[in-house]
């Protein structure tokens, strides 16, 4: 059974919302941001429609990110949202800007050929700016922005790290900090940090 105010919460969710009957998107009707989400009450766990209604129907999404399966980001039906971890919903969102908290990142907003990896892959290589270039299919002024964090400047690194030390130890920490296997990738890698 559930409670009284969870009750009155669902109630609060349902009555905001109009549904599509097409896409069986739950059109939140009431506030919305500039952002083009809804704006949810101050007492759900996020003024983020889409976030407030996850919490409602399926837990507070705590650091995870909230996002959309139907693309449309006023929809709030817990069966078109998913939660996202934060390496694949940077990536997600860069690629569909569909994802909450909400912003806007990376280059080329659902056309670019860079992904949230190959970012991070850029960002701790050596090779000249046309290999890449030609690697990732964009142009090397892409490259330039990526390696120095204009572009793209929510993935880590955020930028190409100057100094060999600090590229090694960036990089383990940042691996660390995601769960990630710490051992050096590459021979290029194994290569500098043997010479630093
Ligand atoms: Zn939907």
């Amino acid at each position: 059974m559930k409670k009284a105010g969870e009750q009155s919460d669902i109630d609060y969710i349902m009555d905001s919302v109009e549904f599509d009957t097409n896409g069986g998107c739950w059109l939140w009707n009431r506030a919305v941001q500039k952002s083009g989400y809804g704006t949810a009450p101050r007492r759900f766990v996020s003024r983020i429609a889409s976030r407030a209604a996850w919490g409602v129907f399926r837990g507070d999404p705590g650091d995870k990110f909230v996002c959309h399966k139907c693309d449309v980001p006023l929809c709030v039906n817990p069966d078109h949202l998913y939660l996202g971890t934060s390496v694949e919903n940077m990536a997600d969102m860069v690629r569909r800007n569909r994802c909450s908290p909400v912003r806007r990142f990376g280059v080329d907003v659902g056309t670019s050929k860079i992904d949230e990896s190959a970012v991070v892959a850029i960002r701790l290589s050596d090779e000249p700016y046309a290999v890449l270039a030609a690697r990732y299919g964009v142009g090397e002024g892409n490259i330039k922005a990526i390696r120095r964090g204009l572009s793209w400047p929510h993935v880590l690194p955020k930028s190409s790290p100057p100094r060999k030390t600090r590229f090694v130890e960036g990089w383990r920490q940042i691996r660390a900090e995601n769960g990630l296997e710490t051992k050096p990738p590459t021979r290029q890698f194994a290569k500098m940090k043997a010479s630093r």
